[in-house]
């Protein structure tokens, strides 16, 4: 039999499409795939009627289209309070997946190091092996998910070229802070490393907490790189649209791996999105309240069976502990993995195994999304009530 190349044996398909299926056959609530249940904003299925009527429907500029470049670089740029410039600061790409692809590959040699908090988005470790960069994992240690600065430091000093950070964070919530954030561009600085953002949660924040761009802070945009996405602001994860921004000579490079890769994004969906970049701020004050009603109801919900869970400042995902279930002769030996599949079929909710998010051996945290219509969350919430029930 012909070999399959090394690098495909280094990491499984992704755990958290993996439970899309696995919750498919047995019928069960999806809260494992992030992806919300409703329809994308009016305006933007009117806009994809008329481009599927009127075109485009050949390739759009590879790097993308330019009226969707003008229009993410006028919201961004807002946003970070500088002028992008749409001919060489942005690459739109399939998705942020893509951009952060683009990114190390664009920025990584075979044998370089890169800095991934734990837990991650199971993408960067994949990112980093298919790049041919080692990543070097950096703990967020729960239940706060706080990091040590020494040991980013260190990692720095051992030749990291990059940092990864996904903020608001996925699976955890964690918002980092301004302070945070600008003790790690100092290092960056320091140490001539880029800094790495993937900000595709950056409208889904809660309570007090403020999203800071890093690329925002005073003397760092040439260092940072920011990965983002149309998915989850716009509930189009399905359009598979994102982009990358970062300084002129990262963009050139990141231009020609995109090239490459995929050529482009789809036409007639890129002339769709760029309706929802003329959204007004209401629409981003909406959404969150949105999903501040939904998380609240999800972790009123938990409380009241008595799960134990962190409380996310970001993003739609909760853990929720399962220790005491652990403990049970039932799920003896059994690994987070296990215990999900036995849940998707016994209690017909789907989450995703904490274990395929941590570097460290971390075993007893489930994720749970709760992008899902209320009715849908209140059944949830009604069936996980069960689990509870095998406690007694
Ligand atoms: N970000 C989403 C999640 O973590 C899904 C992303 C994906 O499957 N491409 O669940």
């Amino acid at each position: 039999m012909p070999k399959l190349s090394d690098r495909v044996g280094t990491f499984t398909d992704s755990v958290i499409r993996r439970m899309t299926r696995i919750c498919n056959k047995y019928n069960a609530i999806n809260l494992s795939q992030g992806f919300p249940d409703w329809d994308p904003p009016v305006e933007m299925m009117n806009a994809l009627e008329e481009a599927a009527l009127k075109g485009p429907h050949q390739y759009a500029i590879t790097f993308g289209a330019k009226n969707l470049r003008d229009a993410i670089c006028e919201k961004q740029g807002k946003a970070i309070g500088r002028t992008l410039d749409p001919e060489k600061e942005i690459v739109i790409t399939c998705g942020s997946t893509e951009s952060m692809m683009c990114a190390m590959m664009t920025i990584c040699n075979p044998g370089d190091k890169v800095l991934v908090f734990s837990p991650f988005y199971e993408n960067y470790g994949a990112d980093a092996i298919l790049s041919g960069a080692e990543p070097i994992y950096v703990p967020l240690v729960p239940p706060e998910y706080n990091f040590n600065i020494n040991i980013i430091e260190d990692g720095f000093k051992s030749g990291a070229k990059a940092i990864v950070i996904c903020n608001p964070s996925n699976p955890c919530g964690k918002v980092f802070t301004e302070k945070e954030l600008t003790e790690i561009g100092a290092l960056a600085k320091k140490y001539d490393a880029f800094i790495i953002t993937d900000e595709v949660y950056e409208h889904i924040i809660f309570d007090n907490n403020k999203h800071v761009y890093a690329s925002a802070l005073p003397g760092l945009f040439d260092n940072v790189i920011t990965c983002n996405s149309m998915s989850k602001t716009y509930s189009i994860t399905g359009w598979r649209l994102g982009y990358l921004i970062g300084p002129e000579r990262v963009v050139e490079g990141a231009r020609k791996v995109h090239d490459f890769l995929t050529v482009g994004a789809a036409s007639p969906l890129q002339e769709a999105a760029v309706t929802a970049f003329k959204f007004p701020k209401s629409y981003y004050d909406e959404l969150q309240a949105k999903y501040a009603s939904k998380r609240d109801r999800f972790l009123k919900g938990l409380d009241e069976i008595g799960l134990k869970h962190n409380i996310p400042a970001g993003t739609y995902f909760v853990m929720v502990n399962i220790d005491e279930f652990l403990e049970l002769d039932q799920f003896k030996n059994k690994t987070d993995l296990e215990f999900c599949e036995w849940a998707c079929e016994n209690v017909g909710v789907a989450a995703v195994p904490g274990s395929s998010f941590f570097r460290e051996d971390i075993n007893n945290l489930i994720r749970f999304h709760f992008a899902r219509s209320d009715e849908v969350i209140d059944e949830a919430i009604n069936r996980l009530g069960k689990l509870k029930a095998l406690l007694k």
